[in-house]
C-alpha cells in the first residue's frame, strides 16, 4: 500500500473503530522496536508520533551500535553484556546500514584513573579521568570476554607509540600507546526506524503507525489524538498505552492525568565537520577519546565527512533543546586534545544535531555516572484513566530490540497470550537477504531491472537490498538524474515519496535522504525536490511556499544549515 493510501485508510479505520488493543505513543527507536515485535505476535496495534518517525533522540545518536566501554565503569555488565549480544545482531539482522567499526582510543599515561574507576564503580562521585593504559586494558578484556561465544570482530589490540603515530601520524605525539578494538557504526538511523514501521505494517494488517499524529489527552477509556497535518481529533478506546516518547514521557504523563518523574533527560550535540586534513588524520576507524573534563568524546569519518561529539548537560524541555555556541566551542576544542595540529573553523561545519536521552530520572553527581539501562514502569488503571500506561524509559539504540522484546513478553503476558516468534535473527528492511557478494547481485539487478551498474551500487549502498524495488520502480518510468543533484534522480525521490510516509518537505531532507547531513542542500536543490513532494501530494503554491520556509527555518534554528535563506526569495 502506498503512503498516501495507507494513511488515508488507517485514519478512515480509526474513524469507524476506535477501539484498539494496544496504542504506543512515539515513533522513536524504542516506539517503532515494540510495534515491530507486536506485530510479529499478531497483535493489533497502532502506532502515533506527533513528528516524523525517528525525528527525536533516534535521530540524534553518535551513531555508534556498541557495547558501552565506558559503561562497565559504573558496574553495568549486564547492560554491556546485552548490548554487544545486540550489536552482533544488528550487524546480521541489519548489515546495510550497521557495519563493524574499528576503533582507536588515545593513551596518555599507563596506569592512571584506576582508583578513581574502582571509587566510580563502588558509587563515587568522583568521574575518572586520564585513563591510564592498565585501566583500558580491564575493559577490553572484558569485552572481548563478553563476546568470545559470538565472535564476528577481531579482538583487541594495543600499539605501542611508534605503531599509533605510524597508523595516525596527526595523533598528539603526548600519547604513550593506543589500543583498538572493535565495535559497529549506523549509517542511517532514520532509514532503519522507517524500515522497522514498514516491516511491521507488512508482518500484521493490525498494526499500523501514523506520523504527525499526536496524544493530546486522555480520561476514562479513551486518548485524544489530533492529526498534524489535517487539524481533525480521533478519539481511540485503548486496552492498553505504552507511553515510548522518550523525553516527554512525564508531559504525556501529564497528559492522561498522571504526574510522574520517570526523566532526567541530558542533550547531547554533535557536529558534521567538512575538512579533508580532518577526514584524513580520522581514517577509517573511529577515535574514542578523553576530552580535558574527562568526557568521553568520538570522531569518524561518515559520508565524506567527520562527526564529532558530544555533550552531555541536563535539560528539562525537550522542546528547547538546541546545539548552542558553547557546546560547538566545547567539541572543537575536543578535537585539540587527540588532533592538536588541525583546526577547524565554525565556517567548515555543515551540519549539527542534537537530541535528549530519555535517561531515568536520577542524582547522580555526574551525567555521565546515569545509568543508560532501559526500563520499563507500568502504571496500573485508576479511577481516572481506565487502561494501563507502561512507559519505556532509557535504552540505547543498540538495545532497542531487546527493550521491546521485553516489554513485548509484558504485553503478551497481559493478553494471556503465547510468544510464538523471536525476532533474534529478523532481518530489517533491506537487510533481507542482503547478499554475501555485493557484485553478482548488482550485475543479476542491472540485467533483470536495465539498471546500470554504478547506479544500483549506489542503490544498494543508500537502501540495502529494497535497492531491487527501487530500480524496478525506476525502469518502469521515464527517469533522470536530479539537475541540482544528480547522484539522485526523479524517480528514486518519487519511490521515496510513494512508499516511504514523506509528509513534509522535512522529513525528505532530513530523514529519507542524507543530503541535509553531508552538507549538500543548496537553494536550487530544496527547491527542486519541494516541486516534487509538491507535485507527488498535490500541494498548492502557496503550501509548497509554506513547506519550503519550514523546511529554511527548521534547518537554520536546529541543525545550523545557514545557506538557505534565499530558498523562498528566488522560487
Ligand atoms: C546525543 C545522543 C547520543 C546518543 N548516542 C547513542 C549511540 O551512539 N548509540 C546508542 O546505542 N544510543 C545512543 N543514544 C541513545 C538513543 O539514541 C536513545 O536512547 C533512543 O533513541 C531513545 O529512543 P526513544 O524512542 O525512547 O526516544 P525518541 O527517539 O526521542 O522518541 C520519542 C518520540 O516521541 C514523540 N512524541 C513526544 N510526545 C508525543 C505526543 N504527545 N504524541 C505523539 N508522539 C510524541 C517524539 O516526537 C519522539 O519522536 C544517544 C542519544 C543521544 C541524545
Amino acid at each position: 500500500m502506498n503512503s498516501a493510501t495507507a494513511r488515508e485508510t488507517t485514519l478512515s479505520n480509526l474513524r469507524q473503530q476506535p477501539e484498539i488493543p494496544v496504542l504506543i505513543v512515539g515513533g522513536g527507536i524504542n516506539g517503532v522496536g515494540l510495534m515491530r515485535e507486536l506485530a510479529l505476535e499478531g497483535v493489533d496495534v497502532l502506532l502515533v508520533e506527533k513528528g516524523d518517525f525517528c525525528a527525536g533522540a533516534s535521530a540524534a545518536p553518535s551513531r555508534m551500535i556498541h557495547g558501552g566501554l565506558r559503561y562497565l565503569e559504573n558496574g553495568e555488565f549486564r547492560l554491556v553484556r546485552e548490548s554487544l549480544t545486540e550489536r552482533n545482531r544488528l550487524l546480521q539482522n541489519a548489515p546495510h546500514y550497521i557495519r563493524p567499526l574499528p576503533t582507536t582510543i588515545p593513551i596518555f599515561n599507563w596506569s592512571h584513573g584506576i582508583i578513581a574507576a574502582a571509587r566510580k564503580f563502588f558509587g563515587s562521585y568522583s568521574e575518572p579521568y586520564n585513563r591510564g593504559a592498565v585501566l583500558i586494558k580491564v575493559g577490553l578484556t572484558l569485552y572481548d570476554l563478553f563476546t568470545r561465544q559470538q565472535r564476528l570482530m577481531p579482538t583487541h589490540q594495543f600499539h605501542s607509540y611508534q605503531q599509533s603515530l605510524a597508523r595516525h601520524p596527526r595523533l598528539n605525539p603526548e600519547i604513550v600507546c593506543t589500543a583498538t578494538y572493535y565495535d559497529a557504526w549506523i549509517s542511517y538511523p532514520e532509514r532503519l526506524g522507517l524500515e522497522l514501521v514498514l516491516d511491521a505494517e507488512a508482518l500484521h494488517p493490525g498494526a499500523r503507525a501514523l506520523n504527525y499524529m499526536r496524544l493530546e489527552g486522555g480520561s476514562g477509556d479513551e486518548v485524544t489524538l489530533c492529526d498534524e497535518l489535517s487539524g481533525e481529533s480521533f478519539t481511540v478506546k485503548p486496552k492498553v498505552v505504552v507511553n515510548a516518547t522518550g523525553a516527554w514521557i512525564d508531559s504525556v504523563n501529564g497528559a492522561l492525568h498522571h504526574d510522574t518523574t520517570f526523566i532526567g533527560g541530558t542533550k547531547g550535540s554533535h557536529l558534521i565537520i567538512d575538512h579533508p586534513d580532518l577526514l584524513a588524520a580520522v581514517g577509517d576507524e573511529m577515535l574514542y577519546f578523553e576530552n580535558a573534563d574527562g568526557r568521553i568524546c568520538i570522531m569518524f569519518a561518515l559520508l565524506g565527512k567527520v562527526l564529532v561529539g558530544s555533550t552531555d548537560i541536563r535539560v528539562d524541555d525537550p522542546e528547547q533543546a538546541h546545539c548552542t555556541e558553547d557546546e560547538i566551542a566545547y567539541i572543537l576544542d575536543s578535537i585539540q586534545q587527540v588532533l592538536p595540529g588541525i583546526n577547524v573553523q565554525r565556517s567548515e561545519i555543515v551540519f549539527y544535531f542534537c537530541g535528549v536521552r530519555p535517561l531515568p530520572a536520577a542524582d547522580a553527581h555526574t551525567t555521565g555516572q546515569i545509568s543508560r539501562d532501559h526500563s520499563c514502569r507500568v502504571i496500573p488503571p485508576s479511577a481516572s484513566i481506565q487502561y494501563p500506561i507502561y512507559s519505556l524509559i532509557g535504552g540505547k539504540w543498540t538495545t532497542f530490540r531487546a527493550f521491546a522484546e521485553q516489554v513485548a513478553d509484558q504485553l503478551l503476558a497481559h493478553f494471556d497470550q503465547q510468544r510464538l516468534r523471536s525476532s533474534h535473527e529478523l532481518a530489517i528492511g533491506g537487510g533481507k537477504d542482503y547478499p554475501s557478494d555485493a557484485e553478482a547481485w548488482i550485475a543479476d539487478l542491472s540485467e533483470s531491472s536495465g539498471v546500470n551498474p554504478a547506479r544500483l551500487r549506489t542503490l544498494l549502498q543508500r537502501y540495502g537490498t529494497r535497492a531491487a524495488l527501487i530500480a524496478q520502480y525506476i525502469a518502469a518510468g521515464q527517469d533522470s538524474p536530479l539537475q541540482h543533484h544528480p547522484d539522485y534522480s526523479q524517480r528514486e525521490i518519487a519511490f521515496i515519496l510513494r512508499e516511504e510516509r514523506v509528509q513534509r518537505l522535512d522529513d525528505l531532507l532530513l530523514r529519507r535522504t542524507t543530503l541535509a547531513f553531508q552538507g549538500e542542500l543548496t537553494p536550487p536543490l530544496v527547491r527542486e525536490l519541494a516541486a516534487l513532494v509538491a507535485a507527488a501530494r498535490g500541494w498548492t503554491e502557496e503550501q509548497t511556499r509554506a513547506e519550503m520556509d519550514r523546511a529554511q527555518h527548521i534547518l537554520s534554528t536546529q541543525y545550523g544549515v545557514q545557506n538557505l535563506e534565499r530558498v523562498i526569495d528566488h522560487a
